[in-house]
C-alpha cells in the first residue's frame, strides 16, 4: 500500500520530546521524509532520527533557537540545502511559562522569551519556508486549547501566544489559499509530555476538565497533524482542530 506522505519533506520544530518526536515520526510513518529541530536535546533529537531511520525511513537533526529568527530562517534553508524541497511546516517548538500579572516573582524575561518563541518563531519559520511551499504545501501550527478558555491565573501570555498563531493561520490562509498552501492550526489539550506529565494534583486536575477524563498521548495528537498534512485534507485551510479529549465541551 503507497503511503500518504510518500516523496514529502517535512520539517518539524522542536522534533526532540514530546508531541513534536511523535510528530517526526508518524509523518516519517506515512513516508516523509523528516527534518526536526532542537534546542537544548542534541542526543533525543538522533534519538528520534535512529528511530526513524532504523525503520526505513529519511531524517536528520538540526540545532535552532526558536527565539533567534535568523537561526529559524537558517535551520529553514539548512533543510531545503539537505532535502532539496520543504513540503511540511509543522511549528510545534514551544514553551509554557507560568506568570501572573501582578506577581512581584513573576520572571519577566522568560515570559517575554516565551512570546519569541511560540510566536515569533513560528512567524520566523513560516517567513523562510513560504518561499520554498509548492502547491499541496502545508503550513500546521500547534496551538493550544487554552487560546479559547483560559482555565487558570497566570497563563495569560501562553494564551495570548496561542491564540496568535490562529490569527496568523487564518491570515496566512487567506494569503496562501492562491498558491494552493493550507494553513492550520491544530490545539492540544492536555498530552502527557516533559511540559505537561500526566503525574500529580495538577494533572488530576486537568483531566476532570476532559471529557473523556485522561490525558491524551502524544502519538493522538500526531495523527491529526499526518490528516492534516495529507492530500485528504486538501480542502481544509484556517480552521482549527482541538484534540483536547473534549477540554472544551
Ligand atoms: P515538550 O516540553 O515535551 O517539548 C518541547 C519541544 O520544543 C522540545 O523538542 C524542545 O526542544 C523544543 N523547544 C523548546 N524550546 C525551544 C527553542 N527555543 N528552540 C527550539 N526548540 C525548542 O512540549 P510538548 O511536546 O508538550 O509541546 C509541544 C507543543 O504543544 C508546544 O507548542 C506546546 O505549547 C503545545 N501544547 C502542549 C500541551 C501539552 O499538554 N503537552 C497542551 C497544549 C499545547 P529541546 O528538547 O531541545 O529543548
Amino acid at each position: 500500500m503507497s503511503k500518504k506522505l510518500e516523496g514529502k519533506v517535512a520539517l518539524v520544530t522542536g522534533g526532540s520530546r514530546g508531541i513534536g518526536a511523535a510528530t517526526a515520526v508518524a509523518l516519517a510513518r506515512e513516508g516523509a521524509t523528516v527534518a526536526l529541530s532542537y534546542s537544548a536535546s542534541p542526543d533525543k533529537a538522533e534519538a528520534v532520527v535512529t528511530q526513524i531511520t532504523s525503520a526505513g525511513g529519511t531524517a536528520a537533526a538540526f540545532k535552532a533557537d526558536q527565539a533567534d529568527a535568523k537561526a529559524v530562517a537558517a535551520l529553514v534553508e539548512a533543510v531545503v540545502a539537505k532535502f532539496g524541497r520543504l513540503d511540511i511546516l509543522v511549528n510545534n517548538a514551544g514553551v509554557f511559562i507560568s506568570a501572573a500579572l501582578g506577581d512581584p516573582n513573576a520572571d519577566i524575561a522568560a515570559a517575554d522569551r516565551e512570546q519569541a518563541i511560540n510566536v515569533g518563531g513560528v512567524v520566523a519559520a513560516v517567513r523562510a519556508a513560504v518561499k520554498y511551499l509548492p502547491v499541496g504545501g502545508r503550513i500546521i501550527t500547534i496551538g493550544s486549547v487554552l487560546a479559547s478558555r483560559v482555565s487558570f491565573p497566570g497563563l495569560g501570555g501562553y494564551s495570548a501566544a496561542k491564540g496568535a498563531v490562529v490569527g496568523y493561520a487564518k491570515g496566512w490562509a487567506r494569503d496562501l489559499g492562491p498558491k494552493g498552501i493550507t494553513v492550520n492550526v491544530v490545539q492540544p489539550g492536555p498530552i502527557d509530555t516533559d511540559m505537561n506529565p500526566d503525574s500529580g494534583d495538577f494533572a488530576t486536575v486537568l483531566k476532570g476538565l476532559t471529557a473523556l477524563g485522561r490525558y491524551g498521548r502524544p502519538e493522538e495528537l500526531a495523527a491529526a497533524v499526518v490528516f492534516l498534512a495529507s492530500p485528504e485534507a486538501s480542502y481544509i485551510t484556517g480552521t482549527v482542530l482541538d484534540v483536547d479529549g473534549g477540554f472544551g465541551a
